[in-house]
């Protein structure tokens, strides 16, 4: 089997929803690290979690996060293993006791899972699904159905295969959870309005293996339920989430996105290079006539993942075909919607998406 073609040597341009695209740069210090960390005569990946190396890469990455996403002091940074999934049943393990509930969201097929999975563990109360609008647009606070008492409001702040984010967080008289798998460190996050956020890292911050939950130390043991260690944030949060061997590899390469994005400029640079890509994408969708056609509302559009259509699905096969050619990978909608996608995560140069939108002028030209 082969996979497909790409013309060159060269690295492709990888418009991939998960796991993203890295710097160049910092893959390069991965290579030349790789064998000999820092002198100690091994990879970083055989010695101990306990020895200095390590210990120094770990807490840096903690360090760099707090620093980045400017979390009070008030909260925990927690590193673990099981992805944003696990976090679906983890969050409300800890945070709701027996007989309590809590509010989600339904905004797509992330939010879909998150209530689907918190469901089994407690019972919690669906506040709004856009199922029967085909997920095209996040609400607006004043749709929804809060249950009354509830601990935390579940949203997610980007839908990753829908294509949609909240342009704003919402307001509301609870706290929030909010996934932010998808637009992780892209914007600012508003702590006074989260009680706990968590994501994935391999959509915006480093390779796949590892969850990032930040979450106040306040709400440490208010389900009043003895959890397995594995699942208490409290056991992690005691133990700067070194409880067990942490997943060393993803948080070493993610560790180095950080100090990278605070050197480029921190998260105010970063948003405003989310708007500046994402707007050459809607611009060249919304110049194009009506040919290229974005299929959620205008308010709603993720800033990560940009899905558009083409006049028919033939013409989106031959787009990717042809896309892949030039090396532009990974462009193909999910299976479950179709279409095209494009995600634009952090360490998504700007040059990789004018190369995409000269490509659409291009194929348009060919066969519109
Ligand atoms: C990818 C994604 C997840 C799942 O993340 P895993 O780390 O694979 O479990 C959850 N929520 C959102 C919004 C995502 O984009």
């Amino acid at each position: 089997m082969t996979t497909a073609p790409h013309q060159s040597s060269a690295r492709v341009h990888n418009f991939c929803a998960g796991p993203c695209t890295l710097p160049v740069s910092i893959l390069e210090e991965v290579r030349d690290e790789f064998l000999d960390f820092d002198g100690i005569g091994m990879s970083l990946l055989e010695d101990s979690h306990r020895a200095p190396a390590y210990d120094a890469v770990h807490n840096a990455a903690l360090a760099d996060f707090r620093s980045l996403a400017a979390v009070p002091d008030d909260y925990a940074v927690l590193f673990l293993q099981g992805g944003a999934t696990l976090q679906f049943a983890q969050v409300p393990m800890n945070l709701l006791a027996d007989g309590e509930t809590a509010s989600y969201v339904d905004t797509g097929a992330w939010g879909t899972k998150a209530l689907a999975d918190a469901r089994k563990v407690a019972a919690v109360h669906e506040a709004w699904t856009g199922v029967d609008e085909g997920f095209a647009r996040m609400p607006s606070a004043d749709e929804f159905d809060i249950a009354e008492g509830s601990r935390y409001l579940h949203i997610t702040s980007n839908e990753t295969i829908g294509g949609i984010r909240f342009p704003e967080y919402p307001k509301v008289d609870l706290p929030m959870v909010g996934d932010m798998s998808s637009d992780f460190l892209s914007r600012p996050i508003d702590w006074d309005r989260f009680d706990l956020v968590y994501g994935g890292v391999q959509k915006n911050l480093g390779p796949a293996g590892m969850a990032v939950v930040v979450v106040r130390r306040d709400l440490f043991g208010r389900s009043g339920h003895d959890l397995p260690s594995s699942l208490d944030y409290a056991v992690q949060d005691a133990n700067d989430s070194l409880a067990n061997t942490p997943p060393m590899f993803p948080i070493w390469v993610m560790g180095k996105v950080l100090a990278w994005m605070i050197a480029t400029g921190g998260l105010g640079e970063f948003e405003r290079r989310a708007a500046e890509r994402a707007g050459v994408l809607y611009g060249a969708i919304d110049g194009s006539d009506g040919w290229y056609r974005s299929p959620v509302d205008e308010a709603s559009r993720s800033y990560m993942n940009i899905v558009f259509r083409l006049p028919d699905e033939d013409l989106e096969k031959q787009f990717v075909a042809e896309a892949a050619h030039a090396d532009m990978v990974n462009l193909k909608g999910h299976r479950s919607v179709g279409g095209i996608r494009a995600s634009v995560y952090n360490a998504m140069p700007l040059e990789s998406v004018q190369t995409l939108v000269s490509f659409m002028a291009d194929f348009k030209a060919a066969n519109g």
